[in-house]
């Protein structure tokens, strides 16, 4: 785990940012709410093994998010995941590679939709 989260001494999120990966999301965030959240979808999930608290950090240390948002960006579950956390109000943590506070904007937007 510290060896997979400390490899790197680039700036962690290189690619897409958690703006454009929000916009997708509203973009598609109808397409989102169909998505199928049953099953073992989290088995697949990049950050299997890893310790859950680096998904819940704390959201003013912009190390720690971009760290948990760079495991999240390799996640071959990622759709599923951000569906999930917005189907079950995750108020908490990093889901889908979406902090708290993008979520809280989806679900905002999607409200006022
Ligand atoms: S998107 Fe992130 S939190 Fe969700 S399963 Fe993948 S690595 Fe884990």
């Amino acid at each position: 785990m510290d060896t997979l989260l400390n490899a790197s001494s680039q700036p962690p999120r290189t690619s897409a940012s958690p703006a454009s990966l929000i916009e997708r999301a509203t973009v598609d965030v109808d397409a989102l709410a169909t998505v199928d959240t049953g099953g073992q979808w989290y088995l697949q999930g990049a950050c299997r093994g890893l310790d859950a608290a680096i998904f819940y950090p704390d959201p003013d240390i912009v190390e720690d998010v971009a760290r948990a948002l760079t495991v999240c960006e390799g996640c071959d579950v990622r759709e599923t995941c951000l569906a999930h956390a917005l189907g079950r109000r995750e108020l908490t943590g990093i889901w889908g590679g979406t902090t708290e506070r993008e979520r809280r904007q989806v679900l905002r937007r999607r409200r006022s939709a």
